[in-house]
């Protein structure tokens, strides 16, 4: 038997308590912007928030939404709209479901979007030795994390090993010709899951809408995914807080300002289970390498790059990585690494790479610059 917990918080990036908070100086005109001061306060602030993907979303607006509220909200249900169609596995219809369900090695058409974006996560899964892998659907499934429903008992070895036989990136291939693209399985039993990459991706196109309206002040919260822009609504740099893992969503471990880039946090301690036999703990983060879900110290890994999808698809296969071969290949590559892992004593501790010091300290760094999100 096992006891199941999934966590539908906010995610592991807290907004609620530092969002706000500048860094305790008043707000100055701009122009004269000094430490995290960029703007005047805001008069007008359109804020929403609701649920989406199993998970929260919060999107605050200064200096407020054209068309108010509803109109933020119809604009962010598009982008969700267009996400879930391509992705989600939860939805039957949708095409990454459908190609889940095609159980052939014969070609299988998709849109140029999906194709873009399996792309990106090729690109982003080969960056990190695989680590972070779009075809462990079939062992988050047997591990009972998955669409597929919970489980009542681990899996054995044997189930395991069976079940990575169609897991890894060269087990399927995407292709284009004349105008179209197309996946193609080298084992029928193989299936992509883009979920990890889900809320990041999402939260890049509601970002892309929102520059192409003209937006310039906005802070979109998608689970551990964040997009923001601009100043907050006392017109200071936006902070997000990395939560405590300890904390039960109550404390706020680091205050980052994430200036224009994205910033996402992958974490083990909110979806996870404990075989009550063997008092084992399983988390939904799965190695792909052992075809099991990770089990070392390291609870949580924040990234800060130019876009949701990149530090989305990164988060994950770094905390499979775990903190010190995540700092180090963060270190190596000049990417923003934060991770915490929990000590003998059961204290949580951080390390990060030396990319991301400029977003712990709060102050205006104006030579940061993200790309336009897939389209
Ligand atoms: P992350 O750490 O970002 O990702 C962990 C998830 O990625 C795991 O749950 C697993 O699915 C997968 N994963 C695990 N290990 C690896 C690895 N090594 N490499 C790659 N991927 C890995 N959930 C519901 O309960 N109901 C829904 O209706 C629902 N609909 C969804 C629709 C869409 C379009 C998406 C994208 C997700 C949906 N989800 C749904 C999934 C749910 O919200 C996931 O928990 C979430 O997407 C995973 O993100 P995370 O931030 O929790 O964890």
């Amino acid at each position: 038997m096992r006891t199941v917990t999934k966590v539908l918080t906010a995610s592991a990036l807290s907004l609620a308590l530092l969002t706000f908070s500048g860094c305790g100086q008043k707000p100055e005109p701009v122009g004269g912007a000094t430490g995290d001061v960029v703007a005047q306060p805001f008069a007008e602030v359109t804020k929403i928030n609701g649920q989406i993907f199993g998970t929260f979303y919060y999107i605050t607006v200064p200096g407020g939404y054209p068309g108010g509220e509803d109109t933020l909200r119809s604009d962010a249900q598009f982008v969700f709209t267009k996400v879930g169609n391509a992705i989600s596995t939860f939805d039957p219809s949708a095409e990454i479901a459908r190609f889940n369900e095609h159980h052939s090695t014969g070609d299988f058409p998709i849109s140029s979007y999906l194709a873009n974006v399996i792309e990106e996560v090729q690109r982003q899964s080969r960056r990190i030795g695989m680590a972070m892998d779009p075809t462990v659907g079939p062992l988050v499934n047997l591990w009972g994390f998955g669409p597929k429903g919970q489980i009542e008992h681990s899996p054995t070895d044997e189930q395991v090993a069976e079940t990575k036989e169609y897991v890894g990136l060269d087990k399927f291939s995407l292709r284009r010709a004349g105008g179209t693209a197309f996946l193609v399985k080298s084992d029928p039993r193989v299936e992509l899951d883009l979920s990890t990459i889900g809320e990041g991706l999402a939260a890049d196109e509601l970002a892309a809408l929102m520059d192409r309206k003209g937006i310039a002040n906005y802070m979109i919260a998608i689970a551990g995914a964040i997009r923001s822009k601009g100043a907050n609504p006392e017109g200071k740099l936006w902070r997000v807080g990395i939560e405590d893992p300890l904390s039960h969503g109550q404390k706020v471990f680091a205050a980052v300002c994430p200036q224009g880039m994205a910033i996402s946090t992958a974490g083990s301690y909110r979806n996870f289970f404990v075989d009550d036999e063997t008092n084992q703990f399983y988390s939904h983060v799965i190695d792909p390498e052992t075809g099991r879900p990770i089990a070392h110290r390291t609870v949580s890994v924040s990234v800060v790059d130019r876009a949701a999808l990149v530090t989305d698809a990164l988060d994950t296969g770094l905390l499979v990585w775990g903190a010190q071969k995540a700092v180090d290949w963060g270190n190596k590559n000049d990417v923003a690494v934060y991770a915490i892992e929990i000590d003998d004593k059961g204290q949580a501790k951080e390390t990060h790479s030396r990319a991301f010091d400029i977003y712990l300290k709060c102050k205006v760094h104006q030579n940061l610059t993200q790309t336009a999100p897939l389209e």
